[in-house]
């Protein structure tokens, strides 16, 4: 689960990670009044932000910094009135439906840091490099020595020495050591304690020396957090910041008929019981030429309703050329979906080529329903094994780009 930037802001907070004032907002009006109230308090730089689960919004144009209420009006029209395209969005781009108005800070230099599950090393990492404020995957490409990672033991977390010995290496001194041991430290608290799969700051910032801090001070000015979802019902405060509008609306619905359905960029809609199964469609598919529309497992004990409402979901997607249906009856029963897919038919209607594959348990059964509702699914095409249906499928639709 994701959550948006001014959400990840106040989470930090409340751990104790300093981070400018901010209001998330949802119109142009809040947007100047809340900009207003900054200035007002006397900030001399504000920065409107639009409030997307996809970063890149710097060089997209949807964070700016402003100096006055009609500069911040100009930046909140700019942003709710246009889509924020950007490598992480695709073409299309994304709808902005909340700005976050927040103190603008001075910055001496831009940071990275960020803690995330290692898979190769069983553990969680954190990784850091004083090359921030860019995509870390380009520092990767370009600069792999500038980031630094530390494995953080399971039971005692990321240890105060780590911490020191990290902040030195990114070039903190003085007094900057102790802040930016304190943001570590609590950042890897935070990551454990709300069960994340990702806790970003990017970038961490060090502002230049003044009257009260001659050493600077170290904030975070951007957050990004993903969760797993498997805790969410053990994070009730996490659980509520979730947006559905910032979500696939397909992947929503299917979700609430236990489905897991999951967009993907071919013409070939699949519906398949069972996560395995539908990797090893997706593959065969690929093997004979074709490209997934999605990835859709129904699950082993799918009811009928659930059926009904997969099949709506792929056909609902404009992409879909060909429908391949690859179901092994174990726990599910073959006749289940025969009857699913004669209902569907009639009531959504397949206008395009269908192909199914069978088998397991009630598959006698289920070919004779098929058989009977022939003439009510003329696009419907039996395939003899996998191989036969991945074939048939990809002969059916349009060869991809
Ligand atoms: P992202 O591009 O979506 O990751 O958005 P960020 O919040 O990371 O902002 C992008 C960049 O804008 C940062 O790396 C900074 O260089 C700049 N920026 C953001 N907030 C401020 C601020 O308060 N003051 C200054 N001077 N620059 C900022
Ligand atoms: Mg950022």
């Amino acid at each position: 689960m994701k959550i948006h930037e001014y959400q990840g802001r106040q989470l930090l907070a409340d751990a104790g990670i300093p981070v400018p004032a901010g209001e998330m907002v949802q119109g142009v009006e809040e947007a100047v009044n809340a900009a207003q109230r900054l200035f007002d308090g006397g900030a001399e730089l504000a920065v409107i932000k639009a409030q997307v689960h996809a970063g890149g919004r710097g060089k997209a144009g949807f964070v700016k910094l402003v100096k006055s209420v009609d500069d911040a009006r100009a930046a909140a029209e700019f942003m709710f009135g246009n889509r924020m395209v950007s490598p992480q969005t695709g073409a299309e781009g994304l709808e902005v439906k909340r700005l976050l108005i927040a103190q603008g800070v001075d910055i001496a230099s831009e940071y990275y840091l960020a803690i995330t599950v290692d898979r190769a090393r069983n553990t969680s990492t954190l990784i850091a490099s004083s090359e921030g404020g860019v995509e870390i995957e380009s520092v990767a490409e370009s600069n792999p020595d500038a980031i630094h990672k530390v494995a953080l033991d399971p039971i005692r977390g990321l240890e105060p020495y780590q911490a020191r010995a990290l902040a030195f290496k990114l070039g903190f001194t003085g007094k900057q050591v102790g802040q930016a041991v304190n943001v570590m430290i609590r950042l890897a608290r935070l990551f454990v304690e709300s069960d994340a799969s990702l806790a970003e700051i990017n970038p961490l910032v060090l502002t230049p020396p003044d009257d009260e801090h001659p050493h600077g001070r170290v904030l975070a000015i951007d957050a990004k957090f993903n969760f797993d979802d498997n805790a969410m019902f053990r994070q009730k405060a996490v659980a509520g910041m979730f947006d559905p509008a910032e979500e696939n609306q397909a992947e929503l619905r299917a979700n609430e008929f236990g489905l897991t359905y999951i967009a993907l960029d071919g013409n070939i809609g699949c519906l398949v019981n069972g996560a395995g199964l539908a990797m090893s469609t997706m593959d065969i598919i690929k093997l004979h030429g074709g490209e997934p529309a999605n990835f859709l497992d129904v699950g082993g004990s799918a009811t009928e309703e659930a059926v009904r409402e997969a099949f709506r979901i792929i056909l609902s997607d404009d992409a879909v050329q060909g429908v391949l249906v690859n179901i092994f009856g174990g726990i599910m029963q073959c006749d289940t979906i025969a009857n699913a897919i004669v209902v569907a038919a009639k009531e959504v209607g397949f206008t395009v080529p269908l192909v199914v594959r069978l088998e397991g348990t009630n598959v006698a059964a289920a070919r004779r329903i098929l058989d009977d509702a022939r003439s009510e699914i003329p696009t419907m095409v039996t395939a003899t094994d996998l191989t036969d249906a991945a074939r048939k499928v990809c002969a059916a639709v349009a060869v991809p780009a």
